[in-house]
């Protein structure tokens, strides 16, 4: 039952970075793509200029995934 992982009660945090504020901020998994629409339209007008971390994003999905239990472990638990 305890399955340690990094992610707090509220699950795993994604960087959000925006270039045209040069924040970045970090945003539940769960609140990511609100969050990012909020910003967008509060402050860029709707356009799309806020956005996860490139280097962070193609692991959203494995993310996501592990979080809900999609990803078989196969045997590459290094703790
Ligand atoms: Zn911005």
């Amino acid at each position: 039952m305890a399955n340690t992982t990094d992610a707090d009660e509220d699950g795993p945090r994604v960087p959000i970075v925006c270039p045209a504020c040069e924040t970045t901020s970090r945003i539940p998994l769960a609140d990511v793509a609100d969050a990012i629409d909020r910003h967008n339209e509060q402050l860029h007008d709707g356009d799309d200029v806020a956005a996860v971390d490139p280097d962070i994003a193609d692991r959203i999905a494995d993310l996501a995934a592990s979080d809900l239990g999609l990803l078989e472990d196969d045997g590459d638990s290094s703790h």
